[in-house]
């Protein structure tokens, strides 16, 4: 199937999965030739489709993501099966955003499918916002369906707290000032589950989309209620290396947001 069949059926909805976001810009940075985008400029948000054909969605779909958490309907969702297991540290700074590359065999239980961790990254501010305000950072922890190809994306908002979050300091210790391939930290591992706060019980969940080109919309997504912290210092570091890197809240359309919890 060529790209433009791909673009052809990830327009019209059907058979997104896989073909609307191919797993090397899922785990990677970028394929090969593949367009330059960004978050300010020319290369902003609201210019994403018209720098490839491949980013018809970003502004053709009626599910994309981020979204403001407002309105949500209560309902009994049950409990999220999580299941991690610590990874050696392999981290890009791939240009959009500080990501940490994951071992296989961690995953989400989400409707009786298995989804297995790849990667999380990070956000500033975060993308989500809740009743219109946004938190200071969030990261996303993607997870994918190996049948179908779509993702479960959990979602941390990440609050300006005191001191420095352990679990982030080795990560932000070995943090690429720049751009560049994926380095592995020798001796470094890290624990996924440390990223997720105390309360799991308490989350919003809807349909939506990958929050950066493609846009595929392919994401359940999962964004806790409760925040871990995060430091001043951290979050100036994180700045530094990766910049602002938050789409805008998009519209809800026809969806909704269910909230599960206090
Ligand atoms: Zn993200």
């Amino acid at each position: 199937m060529d790209r433009r069949t791909l673009l052809k059926y990830s327009l019209s909805g059907i058979g997104v999965g896989l073909l609307g976001a191919s797993l090397q810009s899922i785990v990677n940075a970028e394929e090969p030739g593949s367009s330059q985008w960004g978050y300010i400029g020319g290369e902003g948000p609201e210019y994403w489709s018209e720098l490839s054909p491949d980013f018809q969605v970003c502004v053709s779909g009626e599910y994309q993501s981020p979204i403001d958490l407002n309105a949500s309907i209560p309902a009994e969702l049950g409990e999220i099966e999580i299941s991690y297991q610590d990874s050696p540290l392999k981290l890009i700074n791939n240009g959009h955003t500080i990501q940490v590359n994951y071992e296989p065999g961690s995953y989400l239980k989400l409707d009786g499918q298995d989804y297995e961790l790849l990667q999380f990254h990070f956000h500033k501010p975060s993308e989500h916002l809740v009743e219109g305000s946004p938190y200071d950072m969030e990261v996303h922890l993607v997870h994918r369906n190996q049948e179908t190809g779509n993702l479960a994306v959990l979602g941390v908002f990440m609050k300006r707290g005191g001191s420095d979050n352990p679990t982030l300091s080795p990560i932000w210790d070995k943090m690429p000032k720049s751009a560049g391939p994926e380095r592995s930290v020798r001796g470094v591992s890290v624990d996924a589950s440390e990223l997720l706060p105390e309360d799991k019980g308490g989350f919003y969940r809807y349909y939506g989309s990958l929050t950066t080109p493609p846009c595929s919309e392919i994401v359940n997504w999962i964004v806790f209620k409760q925040p871990i912290e995060v430091s001043a210092a951290q979050i100036v570091k994180f700045i530094n290396a990766a910049g602002i890197n938050a789409r805008p809240a998009m519209p809800i359309n026809r969806r909704f947001v269910l909230s599960a919890g206090g």
